[in-house]
């Protein structure tokens, strides 16, 4: 990890919360949350409680991400809000969530237009990838992290890439409480192999400087174990984002595992 970039810490909240629900967990975050300069902790409400929870976060400690938008600027695209419209309100986007690959039907081109839509309207894209369990049983996860990558940052230039983040997101990982988690060692290989494909198409100073950061069932307990994972540069969590003690734990664990590495990189 380069001891230069902070923390990204991503709360998505998905289908979850109304504004007034959103509004008093935001109000929780602003009390607990403490600011720490190496940790950035962004949140993804939804599109409904953008606009109030704009507002409503202290902006010294919170970012503000949506978890989708259209990649149109405007039209008769009836039911979706653009990018552009949302720019000036988020720093990021989510784009290309598991959950969108597979009930919405994004395929890669689409979401190779997201991405660039985001980066046209001043946004960062989040750009989730990972495999099914079938995927991973059948030993394509490689195949399939090839093919993620490297579709949805085509149309990037040099500068674009070193802004955008990967969150390396394994299907069979997400929302797996009492299931198969993720272990340290198989996210480490997929975050190499990301930065690789990167390096590919990019070379070595991008692929150093690109955030690729873990989500999947991280909560306050599993967080360090990730975060102290080489290359990992973050976390995403979904449910643990939505209880205020748990988020607020994992913000806490990102703090502390960084001050680890940097008081280990002091003494090199
Ligand atoms: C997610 O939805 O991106 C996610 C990682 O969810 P959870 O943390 O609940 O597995």
């Amino acid at each position: 990890m380069i001891t230069d970039k902070r923390t990204l810490v991503v709360g998505n909240w998905k289908m979850h919360l109304t504004v007034h629900q959103a509004s008093l967990l935001v109000h929780r975050l602003n009390q607990n949350i403490q600011l720490h300069r190496s940790v950035e902790v962004v949140l993804a409400p939804s599109m409904l409680s953008l606009q109030p929870t704009s507002q409503e976060i202290d902006r010294r400690k919170f970012g503000l991400a949506a978890q989708d938008a259209y990649y149109e600027d405007e039209g008769g695209y009836t039911g979706e809000v653009s990018f552009a419209m949302i720019s000036g309100i988020v720093d990021y986007v989510i784009v290309g969530h598991s959950a969108r690959r597979i009930y919405f039907g994004e395929t890669l081109e689409t979401v190779k237009h997201k991405v660039k839509a985001a980066v046209r309207n001043g946004i960062v894209p989040i750009i989730c990838v990972g495999e099914t369990k079938e995927e991973r049983r059948a030993k394509q996860t490689k195949q399939v992290l090839h093919d993620q990558v490297t579709t949805a940052v085509m149309d990037l230039t040099s500068r674009d890439i070193e802004q955008v983040v990967i969150a390396y997101e394994p299907i069979w990982a997400i929302s797996a409480y009492d299931g198969e988690a993720a272990r340290p060692e198989d996210v480490e290989k997929a975050v190499k192999y990301i930065r690789f494909q990167i390096e590919e198409l990019y070379g070595r100073k991008a692929a150093e400087r690109i955030r690729v950061i873990y989500g999947g069932s991280v909560d306050d307990h599993s967080a360090k174990a990730f975060l102290r994972v080489d290359g990992v540069d973050g976390v995403l969590p979904g449910a643990a984002s939505l209880n205020y003690r748990q988020f607020t734990g994992i913000v806490e664990a990102a703090y502390q595992v960084q001050t680890e590495i940097r008081a280990k990189d002091d003494k090199k």
